[in-house]
């Protein structure tokens, strides 16, 4: 990733992409005291267009508010550094990440006087997974570490550190064989997997945790939205056991990366069989609730869909 051409915007001025350089003692380096998005690019009718920017962005500000960081830089502006640097890397459909971090003015939780950066980097996305988890789904494994607590960390802040929970989960499921991890919240109800949230369809239902110890994406919140207004589905943001999922008639994990995923099996149950959905590395139905927010959703993504 280092050696490319390229521009980063960095506190108001654009760097060339192998200059982007920051000091070994940079504090968020050092303790995670830090947030950032991710936002995604994509080619639409109208050309290519970052999605949801302005709700990115506000929970961008949001988090570094949350977090106590004071930020110089308005909403507009980095609404605009993220549309330049679209344009500036000849980008299309693209993966962007604003973050904010705490410069090396001083090491140790004391430090005073620690001044605010902000960069933006951009990069082509490839698929998140491979081209055919979109239609095949993924397997899951419920991690053995919970998800955040809200007493324990601001769980609506996207903290750069929050992401070592996320990745002892990921490394753990991935290196036994599948390809996400569950993760429930410290009181054994269903969260989110790693850096997605999670969806189940009940007869006819959708059923989401509430926000507590999930992110509150913003896939989720196009999701519930496609979900009611266009499907007219009832949509339920509750508590969620693991039992559930593994008896729902479908289910799916949402985000930015990774849009709309199926989740198919989960501890080796096959979500969905008494349901009838296709077996576990079949596609899934083109009926099914989760094909039907796939659809809208890349309609939405690409602007044919009314506001982004
Ligand atoms: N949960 C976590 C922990 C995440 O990192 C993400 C990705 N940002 C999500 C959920 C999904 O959020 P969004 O739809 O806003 O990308």
């Amino acid at each position: 990733l280092y050696d490319r051409d390229g521009w980063l915007w960095h506190d108001g001025d654009w760097l060339p992409w192998r200059e982007a350089r920051t000091h070994l003692v940079t504090h968020t380096l050092h303790y995670g005291m830090g947030c950032f998005e991710g936002v995604r690019a994509y080619e639409g009718a109208r050309g290519s267009h970052l999605f949801r920017v302005a709700e990115h962005t506000r929970r961008l500000l949001d988090s570094a508010h949350a977090l106590d960081i004071p930020l110089s830089f308005s909403a507009d502006t980095l609404i605009q550094a993220q549309r330049e640097c679209l344009a500036r890397n000849r980008l299309t459909n693209a993966y962007l990440k604003p973050t904010v971090f705490l410069g090396a003015e001083g090491l140790g939780l004391r430090a005073k006087g620690l001044t605010t950066h902000v960069m933006i980097a951009a990069w082509d996305l490839g698929d998140y997974l491979s081209p055919e988890a979109a239609s095949v789904g993924i397997r899951a494994l419920t991690s053995s570490w919970a998800r955040h607590h809200v007493n324990i960390s601001l769980c609506r802040a996207k903290t750069n550190g929050h992401y070592v929970n996320s990745m002892l989960a990921l490394n753990t499921a991935v290196k036994a064989g599948f390809d996400e991890a569950l993760m429930l919240d410290p009181e054994g109800y269903v969260a989110e997997a790693s850096a997605a949230n999670v969806f189940l369809v009940r007869d006819g239902v959708l059923h989401t945790p509430e926000v507590t110890s999930c992110l509150q994406g913003i896939t989720r919140d196009s999701v519930i939205r496609l979900a009611r207004d266009v499907l007219g589905l009832e949509v339920c943001e509750r508590r969620i056991t693991r039992d559930e999922l593994y008896t729902a008639d479908e289910a799916f994990v949402t985000g930015t990366a990774a849009e709309i995923l199926p989740l198919r099996e989960l501890d080796g149950r096959h979500v969905g069989a008494r349901a009838g959905a296709p077996a576990v590395g079949e596609p899934i139905a083109d009926d099914s609730v989760t094909a039907s927010l796939q659809r809208l959703y890349r309609r939405v993504t690409r602007g044919e869909l009314g506001d982004e």
